[in-house]
């Protein structure tokens, strides 16, 4: 038999309507005569609500307790789904992540997914189960503890179910009509895009364009699972939504392709540190291994013999998520207590936003930065730390000129314009 992939996000299951609306969806399919594989989200905002749930019981807490509560939300929804399709006549069995399995690596919170085994599925299928419901975002650890793949995760789940079963492909229903050029809920004019490029996906999720996980695309591509994104609330042609596909497959092939924000970032300082080797390995080794997700690093000039400090001394800053900032701050101040970093002051700003552009044309085309410079500098938006990449570049900003930015630059780009 073909076989499908549909995974449906947490709008899209948030009440007992919509996941009678997604299960017709699967019904279409089903009577199409493919078997089908539904990876499915908690219900929308559960998840959050969880991990309040876990912040308020325990500020540090341990990761695999986290994830024991944070993964129950998905297996509600995988019931429901089978129990709306049996009452459909659709012969259809729930699984969670460990029954599957699926397994990952011991990563808890954000883990990997390692291999998924298809023989208990499959044996299904043969006799005559016609849609299997997997909860999404979860997985089981070589320990046998529930794990789970980081938010957004089911996305990564859905396409790792594709490549392991060789699925035609792997649809994701979302509540947007497919990807767009930014943000549709922050920019009027952002654009739907047919097809968008396995590489430029992939900046955008990285940078913050949730719609689809960074790892879901990373498998996608890596696999050549055919991703499609497309909205669960309209009726849908096979040619709806958004194609990610590879670059050759494109006609389009403006510079920017897209702009991408995170909302979530804060900016740490170390202030007055030693300028000598070993300073930086220091810092982020002891950054890492308290599990905080540095981005974007700039150390400022040096400065000699400040304040009876001997040889030079510069200051560290760096971006990291804003929920990991008080892990961060734990690990530098217990590093400097047991002597192995010396600062005079830790200054945490929770109150950036990364904004970023990102398109393939940029390896050929020169002055994007410049530009891209310019169009802020003109809105009185002050840049604080900028990286770039071959395909991308992103600046932090003051998060209150966040939309202005994406905005701004979008128009710049003139992203709303096809060609
Ligand atoms: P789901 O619950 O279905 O997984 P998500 O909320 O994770 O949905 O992702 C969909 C959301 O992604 C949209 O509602 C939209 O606000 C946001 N989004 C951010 N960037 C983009 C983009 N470039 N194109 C489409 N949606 C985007
Ligand atoms: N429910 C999880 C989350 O909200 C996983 C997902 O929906 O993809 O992050
Ligand atoms: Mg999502």
């Amino acid at each position: 038999m073909p076989l499908l992939v549909m995974k449906f996000g947490g709008t899209s299951v948030a009440n007992l309507d919509r996941i009678r609306r997604a299960a017709k969806r699967v019904g279409v399919e089903v009577a199409k005569g493919y078997d089908v594989i539904v990876i499915v989200s908690a219900m929308s905002g559960k998840t959050n609500e969880l991990v309040g749930w876990v912040g308020e019981t325990s500020p540090l807490y341990d990761a695999r307790e986290y994830d024991a509560v944070v993964s129950s939300g998905e297996n509600v929804t995988a019931g429901l789904m089978a129990l709306t399709l049996q009452e459909m006549d659709i012969p259809a069995r729930s699984w969670q992540g460990w029954q599957v399995p699926l397994k990952t690596d011991s990563a808890h919170s954000q883990a990997r997914i390692e291999e998924i085994g298809t023989e208990r599925i499959n044996t299904k299928f043969a006799e005559g189960m016609k849609v299997a419901v997997v909860a999404g975002f979860q997985g089981i650890s070589p320990e046998g503890r529930i794990t789970t793949l980081g938010r957004g995760g089911s996305d990564t789940t859905a396409v790792a179910f594709a490549a392991a079963f060789e699925a035609e492909r792997c649809d994701i229903y979302t509540d947007v009509d497919g990807v767009y050029t930014t943000d549709p809920r922050i920019c009027d004019k952002a654009r739907k895009l047919d097809k968008i490029s396995f590489e430029e996906m992939l900046e955008l999720a990285s940078l913050g364009a949730k719609v689809l996980q960074t790892r879901s695309v990373e498998l996608a591509m890596r696999y050549k699972v055919k991703l499609r994104v497309l909205s669960s609330f309209e009726e849908q042609s096979d040619e709806a939504g958004t194609l990610v596909c590879d670059e050759e497959d494109i006609m389009e092939s403006k510079v920017v392709a897209g702009v991408a924000y995170s909302r979530d970032e804060a900016k740490m300082t170390l202030v007055t540190i030693a300028d000598r080797p070993g300073i930086a390995s220091a810092i982020f080794g002891t950054l890492a291994d308290a599990g905080v997700n540095v981005d974007m690093i700039v150390q400022n000039v040096s400065e000699l013999n400040y304040k009876g400090h001997e040889g030079g001394v510069t200051d560290m800053t760096f971006s990291c998520p804003v929920d990991q900032v008080k892990r961060a701050e734990k690990a530098l101040q217990d590093a400097q207590a047991a002597g192995k970093l010396d600062f005079d002051k830790l200054e945490s700003e929770t109150n950036v936003a990364k904004v970023s552009v990102v398109g393939i044309g940029m390896r050929s085309a020169a002055g994007v930065a410049a530009k891209m410079f310019k169009i802020l500098s003109d809105e009185n938006i002050n840049i604080q730390v900028i990286t770039t990449s071959e395909i991308k570049i992103s600046v932090l900003i003051e998060r209150k000129y966040m939309e202005l930015a994406v905005q701004a630059l979008h128009d710049a780009f003139e992203l709303d314009k096809a060609e």
